[in-house]
């Protein structure tokens, strides 16, 4: 597979793999890519969040949230997407082939709101259960 750009700082992607799912992360920002799905797989895997080099956060986060960026698969504009629970996170999204970018240290933050919800949804079973019952 030919080697990805960065769409945040125009570096070069490295592909990097964790328990057979390969991603790839910004050699100079360390954002990182995920092709279709791959998030989702990762996000349950136990210790993923390993792949998510979170220490740079210090650079102009404002400036690098406004920023448009394209798909640096289809090029086309990718969309701004929320997700608000335990941590507010920003993250682009492809409509065309469903990749998703997260800035380095989002991906532990989306993985912990993922895990944050899955306890949730296990308590609300338990209490419909009650309910039923
Ligand atoms: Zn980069
Ligand atoms: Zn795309």
């Amino acid at each position: 597979m030919e080697s990805l750009i960065c769409p945040k700082c125009g570096g070069n992607l490295e592909t990097i793999s964790y328990q057979d799912v390969e991603v790839d992360r910004c050699g100079q920002c360390a954002g990182i890519w995920f092709d279709s799905l791959e998030a989702e797989q990762l996000k349950s895997i136990k210790g993923s969040e390993k792949i998510d080099l979170a220490d740079s956060q210090e650079d102009n986060e404002l400036e690098s949230r406004q920023k448009q960026i394209n798909c640096p698969r289809c090029q086309v504009t990718m969309m701004k997407m929320l997700d608000f629970d335990q941590h507010p996170i920003w993250y682009e999204t492809c409509l065309q082939c469903g990749g998703i970018w997260f800035d380095a240290g989002e991906f532990t933050q989306f993985k912990d709101n993922f895990q944050q919800n899955r306890l949730l949804k296990q308590a609300m079973k338990v209490l419909r259960f009650k309910k039923n019952n």
